[in-house]
């Protein structure tokens, strides 16, 4: 008898990419990869990679935990999911990060952009529209954890400062910037003032390659001056950054472990996230069949391109597990310690969302006390440390500081092609609107633009 020659591992819903209706598809594993395999009845059959490794698939389905909610949800279910955004009572997540775009417009006009922004393209949010987004997020949120300022360019909007201190007026818990650099660089004045907003403020700060070829295509043109300068900068006035790459198969795959290792070298430099790129809004020569990036090969990339981690290390986020890698490691002044590991999974399942004591982790207690030589005496632990490793338990560690912490992320959104309604549901990032919606990221950038 002929058997099938994949395995029929799960089963979803996912969205056909030439008609953007919903269509059931199959995950299976073949040849050692997994992939969606969609049915359209209009359009066909199609198979797309969505990973290409089995076993860290399987692990995301043991990291799991239940989703928080938002105070309140702001759409009804009447379409069904995703044609009911957002936030409508079916979705599984809370706004973990909210972004308000406050302006559309843009000082570069890169290749590839989801928001299609340009220096003439669309205008500048007023400040009452700015403030009805604000208001929103803390009516859903209560003290939101994260909301980003995006764009566009959120620099060149001329109000910027007023944005910034309406934000600064409500309960959020870390404010950031979303920026690409230029103004960073050119303008040490703006620089100054953007650090007077710190503590619980940080620069998001686009940083994709170290090859000026590379900056050509990704983003029109080399900005390598631009970002060392708008980094200098940073690291002068000690403003907390997280590097952003844009990560494009066969144009920067193999610059994932020198991008981590630069980022390590930077003093204000407290992570940097790695983001696929999603096929959405202006995309230049970017072809989905040959330059698409699965999360898995990007994780793949970090272990085999830098010593820092080990399989061990860069672990599913048990809110949103397909989409979100994580590791994370102390940065020291003469050592960096990978941290994740020191949680063993099922330690971890059973404490997130609590607060494990330093006393829990001998071992990182033993490297922590020789390395500072602190008194066992425990002092009051940052704050700041405390809350924000997303997802993990919170650690009580004594005499750290946030800049001793230095995370890694891997940050896939859904597109046409991997689509898959189980974790659109779990997206926790999301796109604040003036109408009342706040619409996930994956989502937006498909259906709501
Ligand atoms: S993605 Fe979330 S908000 Fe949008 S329709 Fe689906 S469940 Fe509702
Ligand atoms: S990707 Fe960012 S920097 Fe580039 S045009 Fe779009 S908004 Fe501007």
């Amino acid at each position: 008898m002929a058997s099938r020659d994949y395995l029929f591992y799960e089963l979803t819903n996912s969205i056909c990419r030439h008609c953007l209706n919903k269509v059931e598809a199959k995950i299976i594993i073949q040849q050692g990869q997994v992939y969606l395999l969609k049915n359209c009845l209009t359009h066909g059959q199609e198979q797309v990679l969505i990973s290409t490794d089995v076993n860290y698939y399987e692990k995301c389905r043991q990291f799991l935990k239940p989703g928080d909610l938002p105070k309140q949800f702001n759409t009804e279910i009447k379409k069904g999911c995703p044609f009911d955004c957002g936030l409508c009572p079916d979705h599984e997540q809370h706004s973990c990060v909210s972004l308000i775009e406050i302006t559309e417009r843009c000082n570069l006009t890169c290749p590839i952009c989801y928001a299609n922004s340009s220096p003439m393209q669309g205008r500048h949010k007023s400040l009452a529209e700015i403030e009805t987004m604000l208001d929103l997020i803390v009516a859903n949120e209560g003290q939101p954890d994260v909301v980003q300022l995006s764009g566009g360019e959120p620099t060149i909007h001329p109000q910027l400062f007023e944005i910034l201190d309406l934000a600064k007026q409500r309960p959020i818990r870390h404010l950031m910037l979303n920026t690409n650099g230029i103004k960073i660089a050119q303008d040490r004045e703006l620089v100054k003032k953007l650090a007077t907003y710190a503590p619980g403020f940080e620069i998001y700060l686009q940083f994709d390659t170290l090859s000026p070829q590379v900056w050509r295509q990704l983003r029109g043109i080399d900005l390598s001056e631009i970002k060392q300068q708008a980094l200098a900068h940073l690291n002068e006035f000690n403003l907390s950054t997280t590097l952003v790459a844009t990560v494009q198969k066969g144009l920067n795959t193999q610059e994932i472990g020198p991008l981590l290792e630069f980022a390590l070298s930077q003093p204000a430099v407290r992570g940097i996230t790695f983001q696929p790129v999603q096929v959405a809004g202006r995309l230049g020569q970017f072809n989905p069949l040959q330059h698409r990036v699965t999360l898995s090969e990007i994780r793949t990339a970090i272990l085999e391109q830098s010593a820092l981690f080990s399989s061990e290390d860069l672990i599913p986020v048990p809110c949103h597990p397909d989409a979100i890698t994580m590791g994370y490691a102390l940065k020291l002044e003469e050592e960096v310690i990978p941290l994740t590991r020191l949680f063993v999974p099922e330690e971890l399942l059973a404490t997130v969302g609590n607060t494990i004591t330093f006393e829990q982790i001998p071992e990182l207690k033993q490297k922590i006390y020789n390395l500072f030589n602190t008194s066992a005496s425990v002092e009051t632990a940052s704050e700041t440390l405390r809350s924000i490793m997303c997802c993990l338990p919170k650690i009580d560690v004594p005499n750290l500081k946030y800049e001793n912490l230095f995370r890694v992320i891997i940050m896939q959104f859904y597109d046409a092609y991997n689509f898959d309604v189980r974790g659109v549901k779990k997206s926790c990032v999301h796109i604040v609107q003036t109408d009342g919606r706040i619409i996930p990221f994956d989502t937006m950038n498909l259906f709501y633009r």
